[in-house]
């Protein structure tokens, strides 16, 4: 078995399923999932890595990313905590994360689910948090609380409220969807450099992890350069189009087989509205996974369960009238659906 360097997707799962989706920290009532944003943080009592606070190199990997090493925090009360290592101690952090999973009400195993999914979206931290050089002591926390507070309050978001899609045509260089994706601002400062990363995966016999995939598309988008391009501000929305390729060779490599049947492919499209700041430069993301099938009754096709490995899995049910056969040829807009991938895959940071 691989070293453990992370915590494992069902510890996730057990720990937001004991939190309310509330801070751990006593009387907090921010919430660690709102909408499809992560706001809170999967942190380490016993630190992570040598260089972290209160690590403890005669830990176990098994224990250090077990449930009992580590506590759901907002993440101004993570900050607090960082920063003030002789008051918040190990025992003191055990004892907050009991009493809290005590006090806590149990959600649905759905909605854990998702949050889990949105949580490991969302690297298991809140990004772009901007924090104030500190000089220790109570002051300088209250200082970087604030500053945070407002920074994430009037930080610019951008909500995706709908893809249009098609037509989905073949040809001998393989396939092409059109995609037309409505996006609306809804932060109270613009979002500046509005831009669309985006692709079009198929899913092979054995599956492929969606959610990965995901990560390293957002990831990637968020070292491109500033062109200015589209700025919108609050309450204005936009459509921004895009023509999404399959290769023939992905299609060649990543099909479904059947004897006697055509050959089918399970396309899901995983995109990243990237936009940045203006009032710290600092660029952040809205991510979306839909799964592409021939309509009128898309979600047929895909029976997506999510695999305790943690990786994303499909089944696919070839009999389904609406999988997608490219030797059936073009499918027209219209007939295209786009189904919100069921494992997640909605994310704002
Ligand atoms: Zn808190």
């Amino acid at each position: 078995m691989a070293d453990l360097n992370r915590p494992r997707q069902s510890t996730i799962k057990r720990l937001y399923a004991e939190c309310s989706n509330r801070c751990a920290f006593p009387k907090c009532t921010e919430p660690v999932i709102r909408g499809g944003a992560l706001l809170g943080k999967v942190c380490h009592i016993k630190g992570a890595k040598p260089t972290a606070k209160r690590y403890d190199a005669s830990q176990t990997d098994e224990d250090r990313h077990g449930f009992d090493n580590l506590i759901i925090l907002c993440s101004n009360h993570y900050d607090i905590i960082d920063a003030d290592e002789q008051t918040y101690t190990v025992e003191r952090l055990s004892r907050m994360k009991r009493e809290h999973e005590e006090r806590a009400t149990a959600c649905s195993d759905e909605e854990a689910q998702r949050a889990t999914n949105i949580i490991l979206a969302g690297g298991l931290a809140v990004q772009n948090v901007v924090t104030a050089n500190q000089s220790g002591g109570i002051a300088a926390n209250v200082i970087n609380v604030n500053l945070s507070n407002v920074l994430l309050d009037q930080r610019p978001w951008i909500e995706v409220i709908e893809v249009i899609a098609g037509p989905l045509t073949f040809d001998d260089e393989g396939g092409r969807l059109a995609v037309a994706i409505k996006v609306k601002s809804v932060g109270k400062t613009p979002a500046c450099d509005v831009k669309f990363a985006g692709g079009l995966y198929l899913i092979g016999k054995d599956h492929m992890d969606v959610l990965e995939e995901q990560e390293g598309l957002c990831g990637e988008s968020k070292n491109w350069k500033a062109s200015g391009d589209l700025t919108l501000f609050k309450d204005r929305e936009t459509i921004l189009e895009a023509s999404l390729p399959i290769p023939q060779s992905d299609m060649d490599q990543f099909n479904i087989e059947v004897p006697g049947k055509p050959r089918f492919i399970a396309p899901v499209l995983i995109g990243c509205i990237n936009y940045a700041s203006a009032i710290d430069n600092a660029r952040y993301q809205t991510g979306f996974i839909y799964a592409v099938a021939e309509g009128p009754e898309p979600g047929k096709i895909h029976n997506v369960t999510v695999a305790s490995k943690g990786s994303a899995a499909i089944s696919f049910d070839e009999n389904a009238p609406n999988a997608i056969a490219p030797e059936r040829g073009d499918i027209p807009r219209g007939r295209v659906s786009l189904t919100p991938w069921l494992g997640g895959g909605f994310f704002a940071k």
